[in-house]
């Protein structure tokens, strides 16, 4: 039997039931289920805005156009981000022509505010913060340090679907946070995502730009009779990022689950923890802050032949993964090659274990005592 690092689970006849009365209403696309999910993404997370999206990358592409189009940023003005994380969390900075500076990371792997610190120049606008694997790493001096300097804070929650710090779901000093719900992330859908905005109106102007930049207050206006419905104003240059309300129905019954399904995660990171106490000399599990609850996208263990173990495992059916690839060894972002030594080395040392609410403690303990046996 193979282990897969990701292997999503669907109620599958409750999804079923959701998609069922999207069907048989004749309403697949946006609205209807989408406002529901949006409502009920809203009490969960208690945020004032949320816009459910195609995918999180369309939504962190947004979320930079829209502060940039509103706080007059210039091209080759600067925004600080981390290398190790999803390459579409950096594309979308360079969507919209700013530059990103890579800032190093500490031990959460998460961007290192000394380091970010170290990084600001006259030019900087913004800090790009990856809650990496559902961690917070050190969040609230990251906030401080967007007080200090006036910085808008983005946060690309792709893993941080559920995480809480304080015991809350962290994010509201945030200017704009961007969940995914990606296949393989801790609320699967297909494809699709959120967007939350502090701020009401860039709520309201996301909307349109998801939409092709459609206004639609024009024809609401004079819709009484509904013959002006092609009378709509087109404001902006905008984008199709919408979601439809299959994937919508998908994640509200997701949403449902978040919390017990993430509860499980954390059973099985307690489980690898254990399995691997005695053995750290060689085998350095991440941490997590511990006034953080993670979502526990990821389990990652740092190891000195990673490599070679990751072959090892391969061979005996365990598939875990590495997250990431240092973003400054991809040859569109070398310019910032040599800039973050501490990503650059743990890129090398990584490895994801497999972590997903099919596998039980038997597999922990499997894949325990493998890495035990290879790792040197
Ligand atoms: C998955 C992921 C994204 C992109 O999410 P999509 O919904 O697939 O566009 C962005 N950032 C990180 C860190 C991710 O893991």
């Amino acid at each position: 039997m193979t282990i897969q690092l990701f292997k999503p689970t669907f109620r599958v006849e409750e999804c079923l039931e959701e998609i069922r009365e999207c069907l048989e209403k004749g309403w697949t696309g946006l609205g209807f289920k989408t406002i529901e999910f949006e409502e009920k993404w809203k009490e969960y997370t208690g945020f004032k805005n949320a816009h459910f999206l195609n995918s999180a990358t369309a939504g962190l592409h947004l979320a930079i156009k829209i502060l940039k189009m509103t706080n007059g940023w210039q091209d080759g003005d600067e925004i600080i981000s981390t290398p190790l994380t999803f390459v579409s969390t950096n594309h979308a900075i360079a969507y919209e022509g700013l530059k990103v500076v890579f800032a190093d990371v500490d031990e959460y792997l998460c961007l290192d505010p000394k380091d970010v610190e170290r990084k600001i120049t006259n030019k900087t606008k913004a800090i790009l913060f990856v809650g990496l694997g559902g961690s917070t790493g050190k969040y609230e001096e990251i906030v401080e340090i967007c007080k200090r300097y006036k910085l808008k804070l983005i946060i690309d929650a792709a893993h941080m679907a559920g995480t809480r710090l304080n015991g809350e779901i962290p994010g509201k000093e945030a200017d704009v946070l961007v969940y995914s719900f990606q296949a393989v992330k801790n609320l699967p859908t297909a494809d699709s995502g959120m967007i939350c905005f502090k701020e009401e109106k860039y709520d309201k102007l996301c909307r349109e730009m998801t939409w092709l930049g459609i206004n639609k207050d024009t024809y609401a206006r004079t819709n009484d009779k509904g013959v002006y419905k092609w009378k709509y104003d087109v404001e902006y240059l905008g984008y199709k990022y919408h979601g439809n309300s299959i994937m919508a129905a998908i994640g509200l019954v997701q949403l449902k689950y978040l919390d017990i399904d993430n509860a499980y995660r954390r059973q099985l990171a307690k489980w690898y923890d254990e399995g691997f106490k005695n053995h750290l000399d060689k085998i350095k599990p991440i941490r997590v802050p511990i006034n953080c609850e993670s979502s526990r996208h990821l389990y990652i263990i740092e190891v000195n032949n990673r490599d070679d173990l990751l072959l090892a495992l391969n061979e005996n059916d365990i598939y875990p993964g590495v997250h990431y690839r240092d973003n400054t060894e991809y040859r569109m972002y070398s310019y910032a090659k040599g800039t973050c030594p501490n990503a650059h080395r743990m890129s090398n040392r990584v490895l994801s274990l497999p972590m997903h609410l099919r596998m039980t403690k038997y597999d922990v303990d499997y894949i325990c005592e493998k890495i035990i046996k290879y790792s040197k």
